[in-house]
């Protein structure tokens, strides 16, 4: 993973000229003021743990799995969100941690977390890394130091129930390699964010992640049937049933959580057979709202395809676009649809067949397999194109939300007009990317033309579209999480005694306060 910018740098791609010319001519972009630093000049605290307990972690993990060189320690520091990548560009470690340590059991984190409340040192769980709300960030204030638990050693495929179709499986593993292991038994999760690539099975769960093939396979959340989780106070054990009426579900405690309550060591999870056949394909439809409400229908009527999602005009055009043919952009794009569909050649017939019939009885134009074949084959790479975007002088940022379908139209445009007024004329994009019976998420891609202080710039932003989407009935993230970004506005989604509840969860589970502190929920 690329310190300052996302994924294999292999893979890195240049702006081609034509979107250069049109992010200088439409956005005023201009190469920014301060040049990205090399890996040598990022500015690191220096380490403030004592050696006696560096010592002591070590006496569990062993020696070589306590890390103190500055390359483990900026590869540990914060996550992947755009101002996060702004300020490694900029040199700034100061949210470094003082070590990375990883454990390779259940037993070690145990011991690891009851020196570190011994000690009062700040721990931070670490996954993949891919956190775009501050979720990996610890406050240091009142703490001897602050230590990263990567758990990427915890990386086994531990069981398969096939009768259940259960397997329980480690939280480090990453989501291709736990695809590769379940594919030998020809299963799989079916969860595929467009993090996939790095986000880790325990971050999916600590972070509620939701995936592109969503309304096919749920959610993660949807899929985690039991969790075994680590706290300074011991271990919590939970879900032995696919479902129960013995009180409160536990694990809906812990899902979403974020590290604050615990380490989350080991999850049983819900899978389903590999599908033997994948087809994807495009429908235009001339409006958001035809679209919108073509979707609607099928998630309410059905039959719901895996893949499901709609682009607003703006995306549409812009995805539609071929670099080389921006002078000539389809201003009567309308709105892309890409429904996808994954199961048995005879599943995936007779569901396409249904669908198709809803999605052209309420106007949908059939584009074919293109436009699907190619959003399957670019998934992944638009966090490639942010980097270049950030070189260049743009930021570019996502944000997301949910609401129910009445409010949904009331959403789209209290975001847009937010982000309008903060940002003066940015390029705003939206798509529907997951759909329920009762409601939908909106996913926004923001580009604008740098200032000369861009983390300012977009703080401003994020907390007015903050702001409006509570104002606006919507919730403040879909699938992203709360972190420290969205901390005060789930506070107030919430409500005071909401709250209360959460500190009185974390005041039980973790005492010291040592967990993720100041994500989620602050404990004053
Ligand atoms: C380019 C890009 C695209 C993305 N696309 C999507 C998407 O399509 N869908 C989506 O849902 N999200 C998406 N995300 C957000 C992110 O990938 C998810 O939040 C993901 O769930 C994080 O997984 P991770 O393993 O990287 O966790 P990390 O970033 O390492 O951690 C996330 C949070 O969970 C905590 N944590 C991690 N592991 C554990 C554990 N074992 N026990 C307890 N706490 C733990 C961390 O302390 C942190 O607070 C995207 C992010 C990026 C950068």
């Amino acid at each position: 993973m690329l310190w300052s910018g996302w994924g294999d740098p292999a893979k890195a791609s240049e702006l081609p000229e034509p979107i250069r010319r049109l992010l200088q001519d439409m956005l005023g972009v201009r190469s920014p003021e301060t040049p990205a630093v090399s890996f040598d000049e990022v500015r690191l605290p220096a380490v403030a743990l004592p050696p006696s307990v560096l010592a002591e972690l070590s006496d569990v993990v062993g020696a070589g799995h306590v890390r103190l060189d500055d390359e483990a320690r900026i590869r540990h520091t914060r996550g992947k969100s755009t101002p996060d990548l702004l300020r490694m560009r900029l040199g700034d470690g100061s949210d470094a941690p003082d070590a990375v340590v990883l454990p390779g059991s259940h037993a070690e984190v145990l011991d690891l977390l009851r020196i570190c409340a011994e000690h009062r040192v700040a721990v931070v769980p670490f996954g993949g890394g891919t956190s775009v709300v501050g979720g990996l960030v610890a406050a240091r204030q009142g703490f001897a130091g602050v230590v990263a638990l990567d758990l990427a050693r915890l990386n086994r495929l531990i069981s398969v129930d096939a009768e259940s179709m259960v397997v329980e499986m480690e939280p480090g593993l990453r989501a291709p390699q736990a695809e590769q292991l379940l594919a030998a038994h020809g299963l799989t999760l079916g969860h595929f964010p467009q993090s996939f690539e790095y986000a880790t099975l325990g971050g999916f769960a600590a972070a509620r992640s939701s995936g592109q093939a969503s309304a096919g396979y749920g959610r993660f959340d949807d899929m985690v049937v039991g969790l075994t989780v680590a706290t300074p106070r011991g271990t919590l054990d939970l879900g032995r049933a696919p479902k129960s009426a013995a009180g409160p579900d536990l694990r809906q405690v812990i899902l979403g959580s974020e590290g604050a309550f615990g380490v989350i060591t080991s999850l049983r999870l819900r899978v389903r057979r590999a599908p033997a056949e994948r087809v994807y394909e495009g429908w235009r439809f001339g409006s958001f709202a035809a679209g919108s409400a073509a979707l609607r229908r099928l998630a309410q009527d059905g039959p719901l395809p895996t893949v499901l999602r709609l682009s607003d005009e703006t995306e549409t055009m812009i995805g539609l676009a071929k670099p080389g043919e921006l002078g000539g952009l389809a201003a009567d794009a309308g709105c892309l649809v890409i429904a996808g569909y994954e199961g048995t050649a005879e599943e995936v017939g007779l569901q396409r067949e249904r669908a198709s019939a809803v999605l052209s009885g309420l106007g949908g134009v059939h584009l074919g397999a293109g436009p699907g074949e190619s959003w399957a084959h670019g998934r992944y790479s638009a966090p490639y194109l942010r980097d270049s975007l950030l070189a260049e002088g743009a930021t570019v940022e996502t944000l997301e939300t949910a609401g129910f379908w009445s409010d949904l139209p009331r959403l789209y445009d209290a975001v847009r007009l937010s982000l309008h007024a903060s940002l003066g004329s940015p390029l705003v994009m939206c798509h529907i990317s997951h759909v329920y019976g009762t409601g939908a998420s909106l996913y926004f891609t923001v580009v604008t033309a740098q200032t000369a202080d861009p983390l300012a710039q977009w703080d401003a932003a994020k907390r007015s579209v903050n702001e409006a989407i509570i104002t606006a009935g919507g919730t403040i993230s879909h699938h992203h999480g709360v972190g420290r970004d969205h901390r005060e506005a789930y506070a107030e989604e919430i409500g005071e005694l909401g709250v209360e509840i959460l500190r009185g969860v974390k005041d039980r589970l973790d005492p010291e306060g040592i967990l993720n502190p100041g994500v989620l929920v602050t404990q004053d």
